[in-house]
């Protein structure tokens, strides 16, 4: 689907400032994710690193988690932004994540600390994927 240029940045901003919250001791790379829900709510994540590595959660995670907690089951759009020239884009297992509660053409706003860089679809990240419909048949 196509965003309007209001929601897009409204996304982008809201993970750029969520971004400053991530707990990031050991990597010291801070991700932040928002989401924009089918009732029109904003749901925002950071990442958050343990000492333990493997258990530390991502942004997109921990967006997806506040968007449960408020009884929002799509995606609609999410943004995720870090610092840097590379792009931030969400890891094997958040485009997964992600996978279950968005259409193939659901907006994935990828920025840094200064600008929008680029926007995919899920199906660009996640071609080909497995998703809830696979076990309704
Ligand atoms: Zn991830």
């Amino acid at each position: 689907m196509k965003l309007d240029n209001s929601t897009t940045n409204n996304l982008y901003i809201k993970a750029s400032k969520i971004m400053e919250a991530a707990y990031v001791p050991y990597s010291k790379f801070k991700v932040g994710a928002a989401i924009l829900d089918e009732n029109d709510n904003y749901h925002v994540g950071c990442n958050v690193e343990n000492a333990a590595y493997p258990i530390g959660n991502c942004a997109e995670a921990s967006a997806i988690s506040s968007m449960i907690i408020s009884k929002g089951t799509k995606i609609i759009a999410i943004a995720v932004t870090g610092y840097g020239d590379m792009l931030c884009t969400p890891c094997g297992g958040c485009r997964q994540r992600i996978r279950e509660f968005s259409s193939l053409n659901t907006p994935i706003i990828i920025g840094n600390e200064k600008k929008i860089q680029k926007i995919f679809t899920l199906n660009d990240l996640l071609p080909y994927s497995f998703g809830p419909e696979n076990l309704n048949n």
